[in-house]
């Protein structure tokens, strides 16, 4: 573009200075052009230099949620307008407010220090806008603060226009609410649209929708055209008078500015000097009128060479300057796509912050960071559960607001620690104040850097441990008492031991005095029946005789019980342990019962038996019962066979007497180790049951056991046995 207005102004100023040569009238028509078009260049680029200022403070909101009066002031004051941009009236932002939040908006302004505050003009719509922000905010700005320039047809056609394409937008002629009514100008307005953040920009829909305010500028002209073009025109000769028309209509009502409204030194222009150029500034016309007077730019006349070089020197000026127009074309470009960068970056980070703080709620851990001041800057969920309280109510809070004094500090000497060190301090186990109560966790505390490294304060992760610690507790009172309470088992135990040795002791004398004493009164009892029975023999009827014979025979068994009983009792008494040769004890039986073990046909087995440190006339007693068993529980079909055997284990003989009698059922095997039980009638098989309770004494003399395997009708097996020494 720049190459082609350079080489259009070589060409012109070419064409220009032949025909210099030829028409001095035609030559200054064509200087005139050139001033104008470089005129008419000055008034656009400046016109997009405005909008460029407008997109920069659109960008200013769109890269914050909300801009504060003060942030907007200070943005102002940074683009250093007044200097840059000579003639502007000022830079201003107005907010849409919708109708059922006009009261509470008023309210808030007002909360902000301006009492007279209100949206005007006053009226019915369905939507308001207010200017809240106009910078400088001084002077005859403070007259537009609040007003409503959606509800004026002109402004609201560029607003619109504005919104509906995201550009930026002139409005059509206005008198603008800054005017004091002296020296009143023709003014027009600059939109530039301000959308949420959060809302899909494609369609005209969607920025409809997205739209919440404009950024503007609002232009007196008279005061635009002095900042843009100076004192252009100031030279007599050469005086261009310019007029500036809204849209394409030439007439009064259109006018926009006059450059020589006050001037009483009014060129009379003739069509010939007059050049129509249009502005186009996105869809918004402006349609620039320049007439000079007749005599005007004929400094070239006959002066062909002048004419050429400052032709060429002016192409020169034109190319570049398009060239900057374009280079900041450009600019604004790349500013659009910063934005769209800016705006993306915000989304991911809004999305990031919505992962994070959702994980955050559901660790089951209190988590907290604190600034340096002892301040939460973020708790999780569960914190502020904890706390019976929002999350945004904890959040600002100082420690002390939250916790007892002298909690607070001890919380904070591990901030301060970690902190200052900017090392970790992990596993500290603290009672943990709580609306149920005081609780326990254990704690690990890590510094909060900053992505420069340093150190803005302490994150902290809580775990609830008030479970363990109680169970802690509880194992430590039990084992503080337990020594106590074994001491007092103990002491129970051996009195209860004691009450028992005397019981036994006592039941055992009892027992022996009691079958002692008995013997005297039986033995008189059985001699006197059979003393009857010798001296009334044949006397006596037979219910005499056979009373007398039940009275004897009950005698006889009465001596035979009271025997074993007190055989039974004098078990293990005044005895000594010796070492016992059981071969030599089973030998003997043997021998004593040699008539027995004939007559009953019984093969008698014996392998080589141990020698025991026991009691020897029990063991033998033991052995002898166990035999005389064998002997006379016998099935009369079989052959009789008994076995005596004896196994060596670690700790302990095993000995067995084993037979192929008539066997035991295994409901009594208990019970035939009690003293008197009886399987048998004593007609069947005699004896008194006193045998096998004095084997189990016997072998629980020596420390031993005793029991019994058999098979009903195979035999039995009668297995106990000793310890070694
Ligand atoms: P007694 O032999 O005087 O009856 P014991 O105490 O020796 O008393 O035996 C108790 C009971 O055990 C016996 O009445 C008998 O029923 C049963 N018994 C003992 N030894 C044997 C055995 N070798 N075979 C079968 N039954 C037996």
């Amino acid at each position: 573009m720049a190459l082609f207005v350079l080489v259009l102004g070589l060409i012109l100023t070419a064409a220009f200075a032949w025909k210099t040569e030829h028409n001095t009238e035609a030559r200054a028509a064509s200087e005139f052009a050139l001033v104008c078009n470089e005129i008419i260049a000055k008034i656009s680029s400046r016109l997009h230099t405005h909008a460029q200022l407008l997109r920069s403070g659109s960008s200013f909101f769109a890269a914050s949620d909300t801009i504060t009066r003060n942030e907007w002031r200070k943005f102002h004051d940074h683009e250093q307008i007044e200097k840059n941009l000579p003639g502007i009236q000022g830079v201003g932002f107005s907010l849409i407010v919708p109708k059922p939040k006009l009261k509470e908006h008023i309210m808030n302004i007002m909360k902000e220090g301006f009492p007279d505050y209100t949206v005007w003009p006053a009226g019915n719509r369905d939507v308001y806008t207010t200017i809240i922000y106009l910078e400088p905010f001084v002077g005859r700005n403070l007259r537009a603060f609040g007003y409503d320039m959606y509800a004026e047809p002109i402004r609201r056609k560029a607003m619109e226009h504005a919104r509906d394409y995201d550009v930026a937008s002139l409005s059509g002629k206005v008198i603008l609410v800054q005017e004091t009514g002296q020296n009143v100008q023709s003014g027009v307005l600059m939109y530039v649209p301000v959308y949420r953040n959060d809302m899909p920009l494609n369609t005209i829909p969607e920025r409809r929708a997205a739209i919440a305010g404009w950024v503007y500028s609002p232009y007196r002209m008279n005061d635009l055209m002095v900042g843009i073009l100076g004192r252009w025109d100031s030279t007599g000769n050469n005086r261009i008078h310019l007029q500036i028309y809204d849209n394409v209509a030439i007439c009064a009502n259109t006018l926009l500015f006059d450059s020589q409204h006050n001037d009483n030194l009014k060129n009379q222009a003739s069509p010939e000097r007059t050049l129509i150029a249009p502005i186009d500034f996105n869809g918004s016309k402006w349609t620039l009128c320049f007439s000079r007077p007749e005599s005007s730019f004929q400094y070239y006349k006959g002066n062909f060479t002048v004419v050429l070089i400052g032709g060429i020197v002016i192409s020169f000026l034109l190319g570049g300057l398009t060239l900057s127009t374009s280079k900041l074309k450009n600019r604004v470009h790349i500013a659009d796509l910063l934005t769209a960068e800016v705006k993306e970056s915000n989304e991911k980070y809004k999305q990031l912050s919505i992962q994070f703080e959702s994980i955050l709620d559901h660790i089951p851990a209190l988590v907290f960071y604190k600034d340096k001041s002892n301040n939460f800057i973020h708790v999780n969920k569960y914190f502020a559960q904890a706390q019976g309280k929002e999350k945004a109510e904890l959040e600002g809070k100082n420690l002390t607001d939250i916790y007892p004094a002298e909690d607070a500090e001890k919380y904070y000497h591990d901030d301060l620690s970690v902190i200052r060190s900017g090392v970790a301090k992990l596993n500290i186990e603290e009672p943990w104040v709580t609306t149920e109560g005081t609780k326990y966790v254990n704690t690990f505390k890590i510094p909060f850097i900053d992505i420069a490294g340093n150190i803005m304060g302490v994150i902290g992760l809580s775990i609830d441990i008030t479970d363990r610690k109680n169970a802690e507790n509880e194992i430590r009172k039990l084992n503080d008492t337990l020594e106590e309470r074994v001491q007092e088992r103990t002491s129970q135990l051996e009195t209860t031991n004691r009450e028992l040795a005397f019981h036994i002791k006592e039941i055992e004398q009892f027992t022996f005095i009691a079958s002692h004493d008995l013997q005297e009164p039986l033995l008189t009892l059985s001699n006197f029946s059979k003393l009857i029975q010798e001296e009334y023999a044949g006397k006596l009827d037979d219910v005499g005789n056979r009373s007398i014979e039940f009275i004897s025979g009950a005698a006889e068994r009465m001596k035979s019980l009271v025997k074993g009983l007190l055989d039974y009792s004098l078990l293990g008494k005044e005895q000594v342990m010796t070492m016992v040769d059981c071969n030599k004890t089973v030998n003997e039986i043997i021998l004593e019962m040699a008539a027995l073990i004939k007559a009953s046909h019984t093969e008698i087995t014996t392998q080589e038996l141990p020698v025991v440190f026991g009691f020897e006339n029990e063991l033998k007693i033991l052995f002898g019962n166990l035999i005389i068993n064998a002997l006379k529980f016998t099935r009369k079909e079989v052959a009789m066979k008994v076995k005596i055997s004896a196994e060596c284990h670690e700790k302990e003989f095993i000995f067995t007497v084993a037979d192929n009698g008539i066997g035991i059922e295994e409901k009594d095997k208990e019970n035939i180790f009690i003293i008197f039980r009886r399987m048998h009638n004593r007609n069947e098989y005699g004896g008194i049951g006193v045998g096998l309770a004095q084997c189990k004494k016997i072998v629980e003399l020596h420390s031993g056991k005793i029991w019994v395997e058999s098979t009903p009708g195979s035999g039995s097996s009668f297995i106990f046995t000793i310890p070694k020494q």
